[in-house]
């Protein structure tokens, strides 16, 4: 029988032996007697500053001799792996996958686990010649406005901070872990197995992603790239019957899957033109942060900070403060250890930012998104109605952003202890990683004043839980607005679009997900509902 120890605490150097030793008395047997015995699950616990720990998972076999009474607290048997899923015979054209981001990929490795080849289409270019657009647009700003940080091979997922935490709890999760590991498994991807918050890092997500690819066009599926959609073909009883791409061009199919991600604006504008399914939803906006990461393990790990083995340290805070008599929700987003801001905009004029990190997060600094939700009542308050107010409303400051930054791509930015104190002030800024460069400018030009409010009054809880985070050391970066998709598209049961069959909604973009992980589930649920409909 297999077993898993659960939250085993651990010292800093406490060795293997000692933990396996400890798991054996916790099942009630002798170290000698467990077969296979290895930690499957790594977490660092910093909730008590000062005395960082891990907090580990142990795996291991007993004989079929040993006692099989109640388990002991705190100890679940494992469960056998999943068996693969049952194939099926592919009926007609193969399916369309607009998008090649996770929910996209995932959505063709689901259908290609069930015998189903598919098209998957994406309007950048593959993974490798992706990346020399992202250094242009590290280097001055110089924005291809197809191929960028969201659009091509691997989505907005692959030049990310690769961080594959997701609260979903859902059993598929596993799956896109593994898949990942698998994929980077050459380049030491493996630890990600036993990462209680796995980060890849975006110097390995691209050889991930390519490897995924390579596996699935070696299965038959066929992967065109800079193929833009630009609208959906409809038979005379208004199923989907393929897709109309840029320059003219068609596809016959009677199952389209789009997974445009949160950016994939001309598609959500589509919709709302055809009125087909379309809702604005809330999502969360604001402005990266960023601080000397010697200073964030010095409030996180207290006299520990430095040791060797202790990572980069990160943190997670969320406020609730009321303003204007009405709570809202303000809390730190994607937060990148060791990482550099990058600009994430997919338009010309507009500029929004990001985080990512390396796999070694080696960097100086730490910066998270601060972020306060955004609701439908926000938009029409700055003027913006229907199924597109949410997309008008991040275009506004996103515009905002980029003219207070001055152009190619600069970032407005000021230091957080002002923008704290509702004080603007000239002289220099802090460093930053922040490249193509920042403007020191008043960011109280940004968002609605409930939105500012809200983060203000955050501040001061973020405070007392980070002692020294509001300091003049932080920067405060303007702006953060593509936390998740501004609209959703409705589909109905077996994951399909009530109002137009045959397509199926997915991932971040069509409102389903949002993060690599949860998008990438939401390719499998949805790869699983066609195999489901054709079986
Ligand atoms: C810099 C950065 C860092 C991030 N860090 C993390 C992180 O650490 N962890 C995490 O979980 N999430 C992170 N995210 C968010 C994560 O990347 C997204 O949530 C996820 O990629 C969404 O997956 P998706 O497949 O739904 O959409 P996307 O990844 O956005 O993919 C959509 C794809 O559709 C294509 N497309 C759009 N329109 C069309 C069209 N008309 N025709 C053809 N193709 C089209 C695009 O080119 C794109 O490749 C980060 C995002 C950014 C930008």
């Amino acid at each position: 029988m297999r077993l898993r120890v659960l939250d085993l605490p651990s010292g800093l150097d406490e060795p293997t032996s000692a933990v396996l030793a400890r798991a054996a008395e916790r099942l009630g047997v002798s170290p000698e007697r467990l077969g296979d015995a290895r930690i499957v699950r790594r977490t660092l616990d910093a909730r008590k500053k000062g005395h960082p720990r891990w907090i580990l998972a142990v795996e291991a076999s007993l004989p079929d001799d040993a006692r099989v009474g109640p388990l002991p607290r705190g100890v679940v048997p494992v469960e056998p792996a999943p068996l693969p899923p049952a194939p099926v015979r592919p009926r007609g054209a193969p399916p369309v996958i607009v998008g090649a981001g996770p929910a996209g990929l995932f959505a063709a490795l689901g259908l290609l686990e069930r015998g189903i080849p598919s098209i998957l289409v994406d309007r950048g270019k593959p993974v490798a010649p992706r990346r020399l657009d992202v250094a242009a647009l590290l280097r001055d700003g110089t924005l291809d406005a197809e191929s960028n940080f969201n659009f091509g091979e691997g989505g907005a997922g692959a030049y990310t901070d690769g961080k594959l935490g997701t609260r979903i709890g859902h059993p598929l999760v596993r799956n896109v872990v593994e898949t990942f590991a698998l994929h980077g498994r050459e380049k030491g991807l493996d630890r990600i197995l036993t990462e209680g918050k796995p980060h890849v890092g975006s110097d390995l997500l691209p050889a991930a992603v390519e490897g995924l690819r390579e596996r699935l066009t070696a299965g038959g599926v066929a992967a065109r790239f800079s193929t833009r959609v630009e609208d959906l073909l409809l038979d005379s009883r208004g199923r989907v019957a393929g897709v109309r791409l840029a320059g003219g061009a068609t596809i016959e199919t009677s199952r389209v899957i789009l997974a445009p991600g949160g950016s994939g604006r001309e598609i959500f504008e589509l919709f709302a033109r055809r009125g087909w399914g379309l809702q604005a939803k809330p999502f969360a906006a604001g402005f990266r942060v960023e601080h000397p990461q010697a200073l964030v393990d010095r409030i996180q790990y207290g006299a520990a900070a430095g040791r060797e083995g202790l990572p980069p340290a990160d943190y997670r805070l969320a406020e609730n403060p009321r303003v204007d008599g009405q709570k809202r929700g303000v809390w730190s987003f994607c937060m990148c250890p060791g990482g550099v801001i990058v600009p994430t905009p997919t338009e010309a004029g507009l500029l929004c930012t990001n985080g990512m990190s390396s796999s070694a997060r080696g960097g100086k600094r730490a910066n998270a998104g601060l972020v306060v939700a955004v609701g439908i009542e926000d938009f029409a308050r700055e003027g913006f109605e229907g199924p597109l107010a949410g997309l008008a409303w991040q275009r506004k400051w996103e515009q905002a952003a980029a003219s207070l930054g001055g152009g190619a791509c600069r970032a407005p930015a000021m230091r957080l202890s002002d923008f704290a104190a509702g004080r603007s002030r000239a002289g220099a800024l802090p460093a930053s990683s922040y490249r193509p460069g920042l403007t020191a400018a008043d960011l109280s030009a940004l968002f609605p004043e409930a939105v500012r409010a809200g983060l203000r009054a955050a501040l001061e809880g973020f405070e007392r839980k980070m002692r020294g985070f509001v300091t003049e050391e932080a920067l405060l970066v303007g702006v953060e607005t593509r936390t998740s998709s501004p609209v959703r598209i409705a589909r109905g049961p077996g994951l399909q679009s009530d109002a137009l069959p045959g397509l199926y909604p997915c991932g971040e973009g069509a409102g389903w997900a949002g993060g690599i992980v949860s998008s990438a589930v939401d390719g499998l649920r949805v790869a699983e509902a066609i195999a489901a409909e054709m079986g």
